[in-house]
């Protein structure tokens, strides 16, 4: 065992879909304690041969898109207490939005290895875009598409020595 890294972040920014990347064929474990963890997926994976627990965050307790800014606050606050690694993850197509802001405030104070993962990043237009996540003064961010895989292998390579 790894370590533990948490998948943190606004509604349909991709977290689920980089998770899933993540574990592949490995099963998801659906945690059926309630409250707080009904909202949390469990599953394994490893990089470059290290292996490591991954949950994803946000959206599975209401059966719908909506989800209360309190809601994230709380998955990033049970993120900073029993993760080793956050994966901060951001939307391009987006922008910077107001819930991003107050994530990056909760995340700048904690003392854990944070990674922007700014997401959607399809093509090289995107990547220009991407460079405005500055403003949320995490600092490096990785660009990635989670969708066709481009950077993931930058952001695992550094996440995996912080493990
Ligand atoms: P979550 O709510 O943060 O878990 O986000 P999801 O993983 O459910 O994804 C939300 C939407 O964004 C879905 O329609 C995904 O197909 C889409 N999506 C996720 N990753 C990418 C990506 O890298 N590029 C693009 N273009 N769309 C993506
Ligand atoms: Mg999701």
């Amino acid at each position: 065992m790894g370590g533990i890294v948490a998948i943190v972040g606004r509604p349909n920014v991709g977290k689920s879909t980089f998770f899933n990347r993540l574990i592949q064929k490995r099963e998801a474990i659906v945690d059926a304690v309630s409250g707080v963890t009904r909202d949390r997926h469990y599953g394994k994976s490893d990089w470059n041969g290290k292996e490591f627990s991954v949950i994803d965050t946000g959206g599975y307790v209401v059966g719908s898109d909506d989800i209360f800014e309190q809601e994230i606050d709380k998955q990033v606050e049970l993120a900073i207490d029993e993760a080793d690694a956050i994966i901060f993850m951001v939307d391009v197509e987006s922008g910077v939005t107001g819930m991003d802001e107050d994530v990056s405030n909760l995340l700048r104070r904690a003392n854990k290895p944070t990674f922007l993962a700014v997401n959607k990043v399809d093509n090289a237009q995107r990547e220009a875009d991407a460079t405005e996540f500055y403003a949320l003064g995490l600092g490096e961010y990785y660009s990635i598409s989670s969708i066709n895989g481009s950077g993931t292998g930058d952001l695992l390579d550094a996440l995996v020595k912080e493990l």
